[in-house]
């Protein structure tokens, strides 16, 4: 009888343990993928006396709130000039998706090499724990900018990163550049800041890990992709296909993994630095 009684209360115990853990994981919001995986990293393997495990706090195998990403590779295999409005409300027209810069001395389309940096992002990203959405994974694509953003604001993205390069007459130029969405844009002010913050770190990594020279964080209030999205939202101009060495170093795979690697941990700054 005592024994039952004693069985019954451990039951209740249990329960109760139970019961308060999962509720505290539902609740909690703030740990995301890059702090999982960064305190996985952080133990270290060979600790002459390794800490007891039961003393560690577990690491749950899931992040408590897994940050939807949409991965917008610039551009596609052929131009639309037909025209639609630059933002909700406007009256000014765009052509639908522009054809894009081309390498100088690779002669590589920008829709080509925007789509190879994007597909590492999107598997860097998947490997972390991230939901993922890609605007296309295919060059043969008929995607207006507002089709593109409205594929983000239909995923509730927590960033719309939009993946592009640069071009210029003037061939000594390089660098890499992030573009968000400027006051004066039909972009819902709310996330203004969100997106601008988000520019100023996935800049600071991207140079951090690439070494390019840095073209800085730009304001715009002309891009339809930007004025008809209603998630934060960002433009990455990864650099110039106009100027030989960059063109040339952007499509070796070593630079296309440090430019991805940088705007996948640019991305996971933000978060750890933003997300209540
Ligand atoms: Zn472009």
């Amino acid at each position: 009888m005592k024994r039952k009684w004693a069985l019954g209360l451990w039951t209740i115990a249990l329960s109760y343990v139970l019961t308060s853990c999962s509720a505290a994981v539902s609740q909690d919001k703030s740990p995301g993928p890059i702090q999982t995986v960064e305190t996985t990293a952080n133990i270290p393997t060979s600790t002459p006396n390794p800490i007891p495990t039961s003393t560690l706090t577990p690491t749950p195998l899931l992040p408590a709130k897994a940050y939807m990403i949409c991965i917008d590779p610039g551009h596609q295999a052929k131009a639309n000039n037909e025209l639609e409005p630059v933002g909700p409300h406007s009256k000014e027209m765009k052509p639908k998706v522009s054809s894009g810069t081309q390498g100088i001395t690779t002669k590589k389309p920008e829709s080509v090499l925007n789509l190879e940096v994007s597909l590492l992002l999107r598997d860097k990203l998947l490997a972390e724990g991230y939901q993922v959405m890609m605007t296309r994974e295919k060059q043969d694509v008929n995607l207006s900018n507002k089709d593109r953003a409205d594929i983000a604001n239909n995923a509730q993205a927590d960033l719309f990163v939009r993946i592009h390069a640069d071009g210029s007459e003037l061939q000594s130029i390089e660098g890499i550049s992030v573009q968000y969405p400027a006051e004066n844009s039909s972009f819902p002010k709310t996330m203004l800041q969100t997106s601008k913050d988000a520019a100023a770190e996935v800049l600071k990594v991207m140079l951090d890990k690439t070494g390019a020279k840095s073209k800085g964080i730009v304001a715009r209030s002309d891009l339809s992709g930007f004025n008809w999205a209603k998630v934060p939202s960002i433009l990455i101009e990864m650099g110039f296909m106009t100027n030989s060495a960059e063109d040339v170093r952007m499509s070796t795979a070593d630079y296309q993994d440090k430019l991805a690697d940088g705007i996948k941990r640019g991305i996971e700054q933000w978060i750890t630095k933003y997300s209540k």
